[in-house]
């Protein structure tokens, strides 16, 4: 089957030209994807003939709802998708006073193995295509009546170990006969994939990059992720130098406080003298519980703020929304994972 969703309009009209039909069909295709159709039937302007071979020939399917869930606390909404091959991802749609932002995935689950994240529990099953990306961001706010201006990708999954597929989503959501999503409403999160960091650099988009740093030497940092050991912390900062020499745009640094694991004054000296002279901003985030994980919350967030911000460092301490829903990040695969093994 041809994955339309997938597609550029210039993509699009080429499969098109290839079944006989003109080009122009290629960006009608198109605009009816952006809209978010969810039948050939609703391609009105497209000819009767033309709607019946797409049937046959190409999947438009919508992703499923498998589960909603709303927060009482703070009106965060999750939804949990069932993709056309059986396996769920989550996206997120937080409200923020700067906009409202959903957060999607870009792997049914992941390989990356991090300690403390519930994504990893379960390994990974496959990359999403960069229509299933979209799907996410089209669906979303139509499912639940939400505008939406803001995207993330930090919800399941590894966005610079599917490396492709997403520059292709970024393209498609940020082209302006497409979704038009500016690239400064694009937030990237990664573990710290080295040379996905230096290949994104070389494409200079305006994006905003988010590095999931969560200890600044390599002996903590290999321990609770295990990419370190094939990146380390050297390695990693050079990537992200450059990253601000080619893009000129200042990254983001999340630090989860783990009790007793990353959270010694010697780790928050340590991390101000590798940020020094590099535009950074870090994100101290209070670690999310996960049942399956022993490493536990630090009590010592006010403190760590206090001395980053004394040396000099950009911090901030961040809002954890959607808490009483698991939508808090991390804890999304594992849910998503148990909602499969209830149905089976
Ligand atoms: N793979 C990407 C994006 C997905 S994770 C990355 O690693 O950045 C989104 C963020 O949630 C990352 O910063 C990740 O380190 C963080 N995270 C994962 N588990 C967490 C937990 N239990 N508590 C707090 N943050 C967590």
């Amino acid at each position: 089957m041809l994955d339309l969703k997938s597609m550029s309009p210039e993509e699009l009209s080429e499969a098109l030209r290839q079944m006989g039909e003109p080009p122009f069909r290629g960006r009608q295709v198109f605009q009816w994807l952006c809209r978010g159709a969810k039948s050939f039937d609703e391609m009105t302007n497209l000819p009767k003939g033309l709607r019946d071979k797409l049937k046959e020939t190409a999947a438009l399917a919508p992703p499923k709802v498998a589960r909603k869930q709303v927060s009482k606390l703070d009106g965060t909404i999750k939804y949990l998708w069932e993709l056309s091959d059986g396996n769920c991802v989550e996206s997120v749609l937080m409200r923020y006073r700067h906009g409202n932002t959903v957060c999607i995935s870009s792997q049914a689950g992941c390989r990356m193995g991090c300690a403390f994240c519930a994504s990893a529990i379960a390994g990974k099953a496959r990359d999403l295509t960069p229509g299933e990306m979209v799907d996410q961001v089209l669906f979303t706010p139509t499912e639940s009546g939400v505008p939406v201006s803001n995207i993330v990708l930090m919800g399941i999954g590894e966005p610079l170990d599917n490396f492709d597929a997403v520059l292709k989503f970024l393209e498609l959501v940020n082209r302006p006969d497409g979704l038009n999503v500016g690239m400064r409403h694009i937030s990237l999160s990664t573990c710290g994939i080295a040379p996905g960091i230096r290949r994104l650099a070389e494409l200079r988009l305006q994006l905003t990059l988010s590095v999931s740093l969560h200890a600044p030497d390599d002996e903590t940092r290999s321990q609770i992720m295990p990419v370190n050991r094939a990146y380390g912390v050297e390695e990693l900062f050079g990537a992200c130098r450059d990253y601000f020499q080619m893009t000129g745009r200042r990254i983001s640094f999340e630090y989860a406080l783990i009790d007793g694991v990353n959270d010694h004054d010697w780790q928050a000296e340590r991390m101000a003298e590798r940020l020094r002279g590099m535009p950074a901003h870090v994100n101290l985030i209070p670690l999310n519980h996960v049942t399956e994980r022993t490493l536990r919350p630090s009590r010592r967030m006010r403190e760590f703020q206090a001395l980053l911000e004394r040396l000099g460092v950009t911090v901030t301490v961040r809002r954890s929304l959607g808490g009483d829903i698991d939508a808090s990040c991390g804890q999304l695969r594992r849910r998503a994972a148990e909602a499969q093994e209830q149905k089976r």
